[in-house]
């Protein structure tokens, strides 16, 4: 019997999983890759007379080592050293797959070539010859249905025959006449001093040095410093000199002949289209419309309104009954709860501060729902594809519109996993460009705060007015973009390649799981974070209480109004209501929120905001929800008129320090300010704290630009008019 170490590579959604799970079944174990929280699935499966132990790799679409996912796939290559890698393309995607089997044949590595999802490549009408493909790779391919488990012992036989065979010697391409010859010149020096060889053959080293590929460098500069740093100095200055002769790095000019060989390769009779089939392909006739240079980008607007106008009208009713329903709990409170700071902490800290949230639910579940469908179908990938040349023309990357997408493009999405899709950018300028202004989308915690102000100040048109707000969003993060990109972040814009899936219907399993998945994230937010921090905003708002002077001033007050004898019932009570609304006043000021809150007001008067939106705002950074559940609690306080205890909204609506000017310009500012404390965080593990801070500073200095700017000019224009 013979052992066998087999990784399983792959670009993520290449079906990796699904194959791994058909070949294993049952005899799976689950553990960590070393030092990372990537799960490691292994399985082993006996074949003939070899044991094949299967590792399930994490999704990757390159060797560069960017991401956790590159550098765990890369340690398993380097330091475990598989007998062979089973790569898992898709066929639908070919172009893109490749490019990690280039990096792996290039490293030497004995590969299996599998071309899963041949099912979706024939149902859109394309015809891939495997021989051929195999032929002109020089290594096995083998085509596969995963979902069927169509090809698995053609598979296994592949590996086995391949893993006895001699190691075929390492993928040489040609990187053209302005890269070879500084290739050889770097892999003559490598190999001359002996320099890394044992791991790398010595071309492939050249090459990364002049992709300044991280964790050669690391390795290179323990092995001999002053070797490396020579090698290194020598690698920057091929880089300059491409970048002075054809504005591109030497990273990026290598991406680019790596994909030219790709496409070369598919290019001799390996891809053709089924002429039979050409004639009912639905996929293409339906792209002639929806990708065209007028009805595409018509038809992607009208998308995005009829998604808000769906979720915002079938949303209003179950969210006015989850409203009532907290109404009725805050009702239940103050009854049955002692009048005190235990029925204030309980009404107006938990319940109108967590159901401000909670009453959104419906909403952020038909908009996850929404999003869903647009992402199974394959429209998604269609806006990206029309998208991607406005992306560039604003110093951002066709690959961007993932990250823009997933952060809340559409609305409801969250700008945490938004910054982690930028991982697949190559170019470090892009992906900042990007991660920095991914959280100007309408995330699912901010799509309360806008719905609650839209309710509020534009009733009767507030899908129009989510529909600007996203695409107003979209706007900002192109200004934004290419105000980065033409001053700290400058730099060429790198290529993009990407290939249109076709149309499936989702299924309704999947839908329902994806936005179940969603929806209970928010409510787990809801319940713990978000409560947490309104109890504590609550006691900011509480503590300290009035001077013991100015209770007594109060107390007096009201025993004096009491004690009138010329004012009926009626009129005494509607006194004492407005001195309490006085004194709830007075101690929200006094509290050392409505202090900061006050504190701020110098510079946030300029933008519209009073003391008490500048309270959830600060509370807001801890999540955008906050700004909801904040603004619930504060208008609660205030509020112990008890006849008129009604939603948010109306009492938002009602109040005198709220205008449309205001609306608008806090909806600005909420959309553009720092990112929450979460989303900042991830943008410190993808980038680095210092970008990380960066995004605070900037991205809240951007907002109070446009806040102020909109909200001056507009008083401006009304005061004129
Ligand atoms: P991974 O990210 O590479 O692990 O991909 P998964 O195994 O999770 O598969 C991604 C999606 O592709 C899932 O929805 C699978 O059901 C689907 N899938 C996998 N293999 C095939 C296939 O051969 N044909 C089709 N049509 N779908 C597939
Ligand atoms: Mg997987």
């Amino acid at each position: 019997m013979t052992n066998l170490l087999v990784g399983l590579a792959g670009n993520p959604n290449s079906g990796k999983s699904t194959l791994f799970n058909a070949l294993t079944g049952a005899r799976q174990r689950v553990g960590n890759f070393p030092g990372v929280t990537v799960a490691r699935h292994e399985g082993a499966v006996c074949r003939r007379d070899a044991v094949i132990n299967l590792v399930d790799l994490p999704g990757i679409y390159s060797l560069s080592a960017f991401s956790e996912e590159e550098v765990v796939a890369r340690h398993f290559i380097m330091d475990e050293k598989p007998h062979l890698l089973v790569d898992i393309a898709d066929a639908t995607a070919l172009e893109r797959s490749l490019y990690l089997w280039v990096q792996l044949r290039e490293l030497g590595l004995r590969t299996v070539l599998v071309v899963n999802m041949m099912d979706e490549l024939h149902r859109s009408g394309r015809l891939l010859d495997c021989a051929r493909l195999s032929s002109l790779l020089g290594i096995p391919v083998v085509p596969t249905v995963a979902r069927k488990e169509t090809g698995l012992t053609q598979l296994l036989d592949a590996v086995v025959q391949a893993a006895q065979g001699a190691p075929p010697p390492p993928l040489v391409i040609a990187y053209g006449p302005e890269l070879d010859w500084m290739i050889e010149e770097l892999a003559r020096k490598i190999e001359r001093n002996d320099f890394l060889t044992t791991f790398y053959p010595a071309r492939l080293a050249a090459i990364k040095y002049l992709e300044e590929d991280g964790p050669i460098l690391t390795q290179g500069r323990r092995e001999h410093p002053q070797l490396s740093a020579e090698i290194e100095e020598l690698a920057r200055q091929y880089s300059l000199r491409c970048r002075s002769s054809f504005g591109e790095s030497s990273a990026s000019l290598i991406t680019d002949y790596r994909y030219r060989y790709i496409s070369s390769i598919l290019g001799r009779g390996v891809l053709s289209t089924d002429s039979h089939i050409r004639r009912l392909n639905l996929t293409d006739a339906v792209d002639l419309a929806l990708t065209h240079w007028l009805i595409g980008p018509v038809v992607m607007l009208m998308v995005l309104y009829a998604t808000f106008w769906l979720t915002i009208s079938l949303g209003n009713a179950p969210m006015g009954w989850i409203e009532s329903l907290f109404g009725l709990l805050g009702d239940l409170g103050r009854e049955y709860v002692p009048a005190g700071l235990l029925q204030s902490l309980l009404v107006s800290g938990v319940i109108d501060g967590v159901g401000a949230v909670l009453g959104f639910v419906p909403l952020i579940a038909l908009m996850f729902l929404a999003v869903s469908f647009l992402e199974d179908s394959g429209y998604m990938a269609r806006m990206a594809y029309m998208l991607d040349r406005l992306f560039r023309m604003f110093g951002l990357h066709g690959y961007s519109i993932m990250a823009f997408i997933v952060s809340g493009g559409i609305g409801g999405g969250c700008a945490v996993p938004g910054v982690m899709a930028a991982r697949n950018l190559r170019s470090p300028r892009e992906k900042i460009a990007t991660v920095l202004t991914a959280p100007f989308m309408s995330c699912g915690a901010k799509m309360p705060v806008f719905t609650l102000l839209a309710a509020a100040f534009f009733p009767g048109y507030v899908t129009g007015t989510l529909f600007w707000i996203t695409l107003a969003s979209w706007g900002f993060v192109f200004v934004a973009a290419k105000l980065l990109r033409t001053t700290i972040i400058a730099g060429p814009s790198t290529p993009f390649l990407m290939e249109l899936p076709p149309y499936r219907l989702p299924t309704c399993k999947g839908l329902l799981l994806h936005a179940w998945e969603r929806v209970w994230q928010y409510v787990r937010k809801a319940g713990t974070l978000i409560l947490a921090v309104s109890i504590l905003l609550w006691a900011a708002m509480t503590y300290p209480g009035l001077p013991e002077q100015r209770r007594q001033h109060y107390d007096h007050a009201a025993a004096t109004i009491r004690d009138r004898n010329d004012l009926s019932a009626e009129e005494q009570s509607a006194e004492l209501a407005a001195l309490e609304a006085g004194r709830a006043e007075e101690t929200i000021r006094h509290s050392s929120a409505g202090r900061i809150g006050q504190a701020l007001e110098p510079i946030s008067t300029l933008a519209g905001f009073d003391w008490r939106t500048n309270i959830a705002l600060v509370g807001g950074l801890a999540a955008k929800e906050v700004i909801v559940s904040t603004l619930g609690t504060a208008y609660s306080l205030g509020d112990i008129d008890l006849e008129n205890s009604g939603m948010l909204a109306q009492r938002l609506a009602q109040s005198p320090e709220f205008t449309k000017i205001t609306a608008v310009s806090l909806i600005l500012f909420s959309m553009l300010y720092a990112p929450c404390f979460v989303t900042v965080i991830a943008i410190g593990r993808e980038i680095g704290i210092r970008w990380a801070l960066f995004s605070v500073v900037f991205n809240t200095s951007f907002a109070y630009l446009a806040a102020v700017l909109f909200y001056q000019t507009a008083t401006a224009l009304i005061s004129l008019a």
